[in-house]
């Protein structure tokens, strides 16, 4: 079967031999009727390290309904990492587990070679959501391997001068997140004070991005973007990001990924045999099981074949 007759994209860790500054505008997409910017892959640039996908949702305040309704979807190769600045989610999976996802927790979701899970607003709720879900590429050794998921009520916290750095994934800084990770590398929400400049180290063999979450700032006297991923490259033995009125920042990173990987609707994969496999035992209800806390239907896999890929249901 040749990569014609899946329409996947084939994601390469470009990487970068020294620093970069390079801005990649998001693009709107939507999950059902919650509108989100999804910052990474992009063109041009497909993976930071491991973590080869990026959606931000929020924030957004609500009177009624549930903004966020991802009915069961199946995941192969990857896992899902997800934080919020404001509101909450409810995780339920294929393993029968749930949680409740607030700020300063992370939950994270290894699906091995196959997991199906639901992510919904839940009834009991602020109002309010602002958050971001990332996935990391899973390695060659563990993409086959058994599901699993791992719930943080908080993360690993230090105040810097300048601001205050939570880490979710990954180290920074001498502080390591409890978070099961399969590749080197860092995830952080870094919170910048009004009129300071915040300065953190980084590890200079990492390729690193960072996305605005709120406020504004500057990086070398470039200000940033909400609707857009910069990203930095490599050999950097520092960020400082300075702010006005205050800002917080998402900064991802790691060592350049050295698979090659082909992504198709929510599938991490290799070969296009294996996006067919995984599509058909979706459909079939095979191999990935079902998501018996959600009240609804799941979701179908898009067709295999057509001219515009399938946006992922993150
Ligand atoms: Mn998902």
């Amino acid at each position: 079967m040749s990569n014609e007759s899946v329409n996947a994209e084939a994601c390469v860790a470009l990487g970068a031999p020294q620093s970069r500054f390079e801005m990649y505008a998001g693009r709107e997409v939507h999950l059902g009727d919650l509108a989100i910017l999804r910052a990474l892959p992009v063109k041009g640039r497909r993976l930071i390290g491991p973590w080869c996908f990026l959606d931000r949702f929020g924030p957004l305040t609500f009177n009624q309904g549930t903004p966020m309704d991802v009915a069961p979807h199946p995941h192969m190769g990857l896992q899902t990492v997800t934080w919020l600045l404001d509101g909450e989610i409810v995780h339920d999976d294929s393993l029968q587990q749930e949680a409740v996802l607030r700020p300063r927790g992370l939950n994270v979701m290894t699906s091995g070679g196959a997991i199906a899970h639901s992510e919904r607003t839940p009834d009991d709720n602020t109002g309010r959501l602002s958050g971001v879900q990332l996935w990391t590429a899973l390695p060659e050794s563990r993409r086959h391997g058994t599901a699993s998921f791992q719930h943080l009520a908080s993360v690993p916290t230090f105040e810097t001068p300048g601001g205050l750095v939570q880490v979710f994934s990954g180290g920074l800084a001498n502080v390591t997140s409890p978070a099961e990770h399969f590749s080197d590398l860092v995830g952080a929400d870094l919170q910048v004070h009004p009129g300071d400049t915040l300065t953190i180290p980084l590890q200079p063999h990492f390729e690193h991005a960072v996305l605005l979450l709120t406020g504004n700032c500057a990086i070398g006297g470039e200000r940033l973007s909400l609707q857009a991923l910069y990203y930095l490259g490599t050999r950097r033995q520092e960020l400082s990001v300075s702010s006005a009125d205050g800002a917080r920042l998402l900064l991802i990173g790691g060592p350049p990924f050295p698979e090659t990987i082909l992504m198709w609707w929510n599938f991490v994969a290799r070969t296009p045999e294996e996006v067919r496999e995984a599509r058909a035992d979706w459909e079939a209800h095979r191999r990935f099981g079902e998501v018996p806390a959600y009240k609804g239907p799941r979701i179908p896999a898009p067709e295999l074949i057509r001219l515009a890929q399938p946006n992922p249901v993150s």
